[in-house]
């Protein structure tokens, strides 16, 4: 056990365990830092990097340096922090277990043992991001969403329990039990951890903080415990399971100071909703924000992860609430064991880090003060998370949003009627359809129009995937009967996401909302898709128990599904004639859904306008139809007798809400679902496994595939060059997304990938989504900057992965007029010529999910540098572990103020000679006309050992060099 600091203290870990740990107090003791003057957060990652300090991965000087962090000039140097444990989500868990299983195949092939290849601390995969709304409203879409889920991604779960044999440290949490964060929260975190060790030589326990990054931005939920963990790409996740640090550059922190109490009528969505347009304008991108003070003393840890959860919203690292008697509790209340409460009290009360600080404790590096009594229900959206609207000006913004020109945010549709509806007819006459539906129903004992399945006879010709699944199930997939639909319609209304399902307050909301709508006969209208996907079986089981998911289900929120759903895109398709509609009449129609992210596409294809809000605002929006409308003036629709009904005669008291909560959640519940996983799903048993250290890579398969990451492998580390008469490949403005740069939704048929699917002789109705296919390179790399909403300028105009060729730098090959094509033929095209690419963007570039196909993607069609004005941190330093290099133009200038449309030759000097970060380059312009320009642009490569990852041309081959070095 290290002790370089002499710092290794006995506690009492409670319940007559004696334990020992690496005492913060002692540290200050020696003179080194004011500890306790330090922000809590920043203490967690300290005694990581103090048990840590070997010397060697890390130095005394680390721990010397964040010891004395200066809260108004941290030192510009990188943190060297080895987490706890990772957890991981399907889709970004799968290629990194391909990752690892391609790394076992290159050191077999190089003569070493495999199993060099292997997590060194526990890592969790949930498999949550895989089920898809095609069944709602029916007692049948659980089992139906299962089944689906199920055939599409039979050959991804085989392969999982493939890895789950494998790897010895590695735990799986199948399908059907729930999201990631929200299992995270209520079972993984333990709070504090524990390990054997020998100390004095004697065997002893020692007690560490329950630390972790996962592969998923949203992994910031966890600090609402009191846990340290945030997102980061699949790279840097796999470079932490095989015993690297992660690294990051020593944070800012900014302490929010919270006080008074939130209002009646006020919930936590409201709360994270005002708390992400306030820090967003206070410029929090990549720095710790640290909540404290009475009002955050006030708040139950459901609310604190809803705003722990939003942390990349707001674009800070965390959003991090201290531990409390609070956080105690509610690993209490989660049923974890008596013994785990005690250790974990007892060493935060041992480090002096127990209980909310009160003002004036602690130094941040900036001040900000919010009075949880001034937030106002709202909503944000309809494009950013960050964009709030206070409730009764929804439809005001709206209205205004539909005429406003595209470049200030809005819809740009000129002469708009407003009031304009179109009928759509959700019934017909497709007799094939027509058939199927009432022979499946009679399978199953269920006439047409029977209650139970919430839904009448089909009438409509369906999607391509519905009608495959006609086949084979029981029920008709769309709601039934006339609507109207026009601008502003709400077509999806979702209560879904982590952020939101995992607390119980608002989803209770939602379910007593719904009671006195339905006892007041209300109806929710036939084109909206309504459903609920929590992020646990605990939901339902109090849902049940409190009797309001009848009244749910009476509104068509029944349960679809435990994992992601409408938060990922995963909301499945929408009535074809509803579809139609959309796409005849151009509407601007909305969903509403109490998620986090409302990207452009992300929600759904054909849905440009996307608000973000409480789970019972979203059943509240479901009645109402629309979004154009100010609910707290207009009433929300006519009950059984005609009378106008308004949101506040269907909004539950407080007092209702915790009444409801106190009857319906126990520790035995949670202890009684979070058990014995596999057992409790039976599909997940019935897919076979194969076994052994390496994995069998199978040609046939379109799921998984060996990346070529490690072809032509060697010891041998190259040296850093210039990048010569480079091509653009594109040019982008501000704010491209991963989704934009790597989409995880819907594969199009005339998309490269969906073209080479169907080479493979795959039909559209069974690609499934890119999300799911992040195990085959092959789809991927055709995926990149396929989006069909990204805009590349070199082809003005356009929308969707296009370009212009321009050929080779010289030769008689190279065009000056440039042939239109899809970026991943042009790509081809470059790599055959061994042209190198660059991608040139505005602010913000990679902005959303951690997404690290968007990175190994860019790699993969060959491209060697990304110039932006501006980049996401995860995203970043994603670029750099692929060996792809990150460059920021100078402040002011970008793409359009060079005047570039993508004909010009760029090379990339100054990099051969000796590189650190942050060092200064230059970018070689030359133009079509013969000029050229140069321009200083600033290597985003921000830490040293990055430099190094880069040099070896990944994170992944830096640590595949320093194993196979090391036995
Ligand atoms: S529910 Fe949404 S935020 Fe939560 S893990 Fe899934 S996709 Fe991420």
């Amino acid at each position: 056990m290290n002790d370089e600091f002499k710092t290794l203290q006995k506690f009492d870990a409670g319940n007559e365990r004696e334990g020992f740990f690496h005492s913060l107090p002692e540290l200050e003791r020696q003179g080194i830092g004011r500890i306790s003057r330090l922000p809590i957060s920043i203490r967690i990652v300290l005694e990581s990097v103090l048990r840590n300090c070997d010397g060697k991965k890390v130095r005394g000087k680390d721990v010397e340096t964040l010891a004395r962090w200066d809260a108004k000039k941290p030192a510009n140097e990188e943190i060297p922090f080895v987490v706890a444990r990772i957890v991981l989500q399907d889709f970004t868990g799968v290629p990194l277990v391909v990752d690892l299983a391609a790394m076992r195949t290159a050191v077999k092939c190089l003569g070493g043992d495999p199993k060099i290849i292997e997590p060194l601390v526990p890592v969790d995969l949930v498999v949550d991001h895989s089920v898809q709304v095609d069944f709602f409203g029916s007692a049948q879409a659980l089992r139906l969403n299962l089944e689906m889920e199920f055939k599409r991604n039979r050959e991804r779960y085989q392969f999982l329990k493939w890895g789950q044999q494998a790897f010895k440290t590695f735990q799986l949490i199948p399908p059907g039990i729930g999201i990631v964060h929200q299992v995270n929260l209520e079972y993984l975190a333990k709070g504090v951890l524990s390990q054997k060790s020998e100390v004095g030589g004697q065997r002893s326990e020692i007690f560490y903080p329950d630390t972790l990054v996962g592969t998923d931005s949203h992994t910031t939920m966890i600090n609402g415990l009191g846990v340290v963990g945030w997102g980061v790409g699949g790279i840097e996740a796999e470079a932490g399971m095989l015993g690297q640090p992660v690294y990051f550059l020593t944070p800012e922190v900014v302490g929010v100071h919270l006080r008074g109490r939130l209002k009646e009528g006020v919930t936590a969505t409201d709360l994270v909703l005002h708390i992400t347009q306030m820090l967003r304008a206070q410029k929090v991108v990549g720095k710790f924000v640290e909540f404290y003070g009475e009002g955050a003393a006030s708040l139950p840890v459901p609310d604190r992860a809803t705003i722990g959860n939003m942390s990349p919203e707001y674009g800070a690292t965390i959003g991090y609430f201290p531990v409390d008697q609070e956080s105690v509790n509610y690993l209490r209340a989660t049923g974890r064991s008596d013994e785990q409460c005690a250790a974990f009290e007892n060493y935060f009360r041992a480090q002096k880090m127990f209980g909310m600080p009160r003002k004036g404790e602690i130094d941040y590096s900036v001040d900000l003060e919010l009075d949880l009594g001034q937030v106002q229900p709202g909503v944000a959206g309809p494009k950013r998370p960050q964009d709030r609207i206070n409730l009764p000006e929804l439809g005001q913004t709206f209205r205004s949003l539909l005429q406003k020109p595209v470049k200030d945010g809005g819809y740009g549709i000129e002469n708009v009627d407003l009031g304009a509806k179109h009928p759509v007819q959700l019934n017909g006459s497709a007799p094939q359809d027509d058939e199927m539906a009432s022979t499946d129903n009679r399978n199953q004992g269920i006439e047409p129009g029977d209650e139970r399945n919430k839904v009448e006879m089909v009438a409509n010709r369906p999607t391509p995937d519905t009608a495959r699944e006609f086949k084979t199930s029981t029920a008709d997939p769309f709601r039934h009967g006339r609507s109207e639909i026009g601008h502003g319609s709400v077509l999806i209304a979702a209560i879904t996401s982590c952020t939101n399902t995992s607390n119980p307050s608002v989803m209770l909301a939602a379910g007593l909302l719904a009671k006195k709508a339905v006892e007041r006969g209300m109806r929710v209208d036939p084109a909206v898709k309504t459903s609920l996907a929590p992020g646990s079986r605990v939901v339902s089981d109090y849902l049940t128990k409190t009797g309001l998911q009848p009244y749910l289900d009476q509104l068509g929120f029944n349960l679809v599904g435990y994992g992601c759903t409408t938060c990922i895109g995963n909301s499945g398709p929408l009535h074809p004639k509803i579809e139609k509609a959309i796409h005849d009449y151009d509407l601007v129609a909305a969903s509403v859904l109490s998620g986090n992210r409302n990207f452009e596409a992300r929600v759904h294809q054909n849905i440009k306008a996307n608000f973000l809000r409480s789970p019972p605002l979203v059943v509240a929006f479901a009645l109402a139809g629309r979004v154009d409308l100010d609910l707290t003036k207009e009433p929300i629709g006519k009950d059984k007798d005609g009378k106008e009904t308004f949101l506040r005669d269907l909004w539950p008291s407080l007092k209702e809400v915790r009444d409801a909560m106190q009857s319906a959640l126990t520790p035995e519940v949670f202890r009684r679902l979070y058990r014995d996983f596999a057992n409790q799903n039976p599909k997940w048993n019935e897919i076979p496994s194969s076994t052994g250290d390496i994995y069998q890579w199978d040609e046939k398969s379109d799921y998984i595939h060996e990346p070529p990451f490690f072809k032509d492998f060697s010891m041998e580390v190259g040296e850093i060059e210039n990048i010569v008469g480079a091509r653009a490949l594109g040019i982008f403005g501000d704010s491209v997304t991963t989704d934009h740069i790597s989409p995880a939704g819907a594969i199009k048929a005339s998309s490269p990938a969906g073209q080479y699917l169907m080479s493979r002789g795959i039909m559209p109705e069974d690609f499934n989504s890119y999300g799911s296919r992040r195990g085959n390179d092959l789809v991927m790399t055709r995926g990149t900057f396929a989006n069909v909403r990204i805009k590349n300028l070199m082809v003005p105009g356009t929308e969707g992965g296009v370009t212009k060729y321009y050929g080779p730098a010289t030769g008689p090959a190279a065009s000056t007029s440039g042939d239109q094509m899809s970026i991943y033929d042009a790509a081809m095209k470059y790599q055959k010529d061994n042209v190198p690419l660059v991608i040139l963007a505005g602010h913000e570039y990679g902005t959303g999910s951690s997404r690290d196909w968007a990175a190994k993607g860019t790699r993969l069609l060959g491209v060697k540098a990304v110039i932006a004005a501006s980049f996401e941190r995860i995203h970043r330093s994603n670029l750099v572990g692929m060996g792809v290099l990150p460059l920021q133009f100078p402040e002011g200038t970008n793409a359009q103020t060079l005047n570039l449309d993508g004909s010009e030759v760029f090379s990339i000097t100054g990099l051969s000679d000796s590189i650190e970060p942050g060092k200064t380059v230059t970018l070689e312009i030359e133009r079509k006309n013969g000029g050229r320009d140069s321009v200083p642009v600033r290597l985003r490569i921000d830490t040293p050992i990055e430099i190094d990852y880069y040099r070896h041309g990944g994170i992944l081959q830096f640590v595949l060099r320093q194993l196979l070095a090391s036995k």
